[in-house]
């Protein structure tokens, strides 16, 4: 299957920037345009040689390109869209990696012009930081790519997409769309507002000093704020966009933190105990399926000597 020959990526991020060094990493040859928001950005990502050429608008960044990426926040796909869809070449993808998939359908999709393919994807694939400099070439190795793609899309457009991520080192996977924010709000979105959420808890505790929550952060609580120090921006985003699911899925968490905080008030060790053992067997699944290290600490201090 042939691959892209120009490559426009919207937003010069940490998205961006993974899927620009995973692409030479696999040896593809596209030209790479791009655009972001900030001049500093810009710069940066052609410092970097993250691009062949940047340009200050995206409609500009689009021209010639037979797959552009949007890697901007959800909020602002739409806007993007309207911008760039009369400089989009017939016969061209668009794809986005937004963390969310029912809003930014029906945010991009309207502005698509006929003989132009939309197609999104998620790709499952992360760091709490942003920005051009972010970015690594094997973020997507052995991670998720889901794809949801619209009834209008052609197969053979739908497999050449499959290929470049795989190519980047993803594994594709096919979702439907609104089953996809359910996913996502489950395994991504809500585990971050309960992040967010216990790091304000603990700020906002007045009987526990900073200094406190500072320096014996090791606990358990550390990992909640390397969640809680992701982008404000994608975050909020991702919460007004993802509405529905997330509210479900809070609902949930809320009906089960009470039946936790029953148990503890009733002294059921049993209780407590069947429960944390049915979240250590998911615990066990996900290193079990290579998606994350059984290394005492996340593999910490492996990496740190
Ligand atoms: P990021 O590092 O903050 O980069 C966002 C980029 O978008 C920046 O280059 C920014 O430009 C640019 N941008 C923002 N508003 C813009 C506008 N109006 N016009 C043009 N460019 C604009 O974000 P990211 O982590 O790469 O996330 C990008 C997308 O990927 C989001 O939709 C997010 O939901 C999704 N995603 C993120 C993760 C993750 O863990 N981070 C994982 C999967 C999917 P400036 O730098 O000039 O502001």
């Amino acid at each position: 299957m042939s691959q892209y020959k120009h490559v426009a990526l919207i937003g010069l991020g940490l998205l961006a920037s993974s899927i620009s060094l995973a692409m030479r990493r696999a040896g593809m040859k596209a030209r790479i345009t791009g655009t972001a928001r900030s001049k500093a950005t810009r710069d940066t990502a052609l410092k970097l040689g993250l691009v062949d050429a940047v340009f200050d608008t995206a409609a500009e960044a689009v021209k010639g390109a037979d797959l552009v990426i949007l890697c901007v926040p959800v909020g602002v796909m739409g806007a993007i869209a309207e911008e760039i869809a009369p400089y989009l070449t017939e016969g061209c993808t668009v794809t986005d990696v937004g963390s969310v998939k029912r809003a930014v359908v029906e945010a991009v999709n309207p502005h698509m012009p006929d003989g132009v393919h939309f197609i999104p994807s998620h790709p499952m694939a992360g760091t709490e930081k942003s920005g051009p400099e972010a970015g690594f070439a094997s973020l997507f190795d052995n991670r998720w790519c889901l794809m949801t793609p619209l009834e209008s899309n052609d197969h053979a457009t739908v497999e050449r997409l499959k290929v470049f991520w795989g190519a980047l080192g993803a594994n594709v996977e096919m979702m439907e769309i609104d089953h996809h924010d359910l996913v996502a709000s489950v395994i991504s979105h809500t585990p971050h507002l309960i992040a967010y959420t216990m790091v304000g808890v603990a700020d906002g505790m007045n009987r526990v000093a900073k200094t406190e929550v500072v320096n014996y952060s090791a606990a358990g609580f550390r990992d909640f704020t390397r969640i809680a120090a992701s982008d404000p921006t994608m975050w909020r985003d991702v919460f007004l966009n993802n509405k529905d699911a997330t509210l479900e899925v809070l609902g949930r968490f809320t009906e089960e933190l009470l039946a936790l905080q029953r148990a503890i008030r009733l002294g059921d060790g049993d209780f407590l105990f069947d429960y944390f053992t049915r979240t250590r067997d998911i615990r066990r699944s996900i290193i079990d399926a290579g998606q994350d290290t059984n290394a005492p600490d996340f593999g910490r201090n492996k990496e740190e000597s």
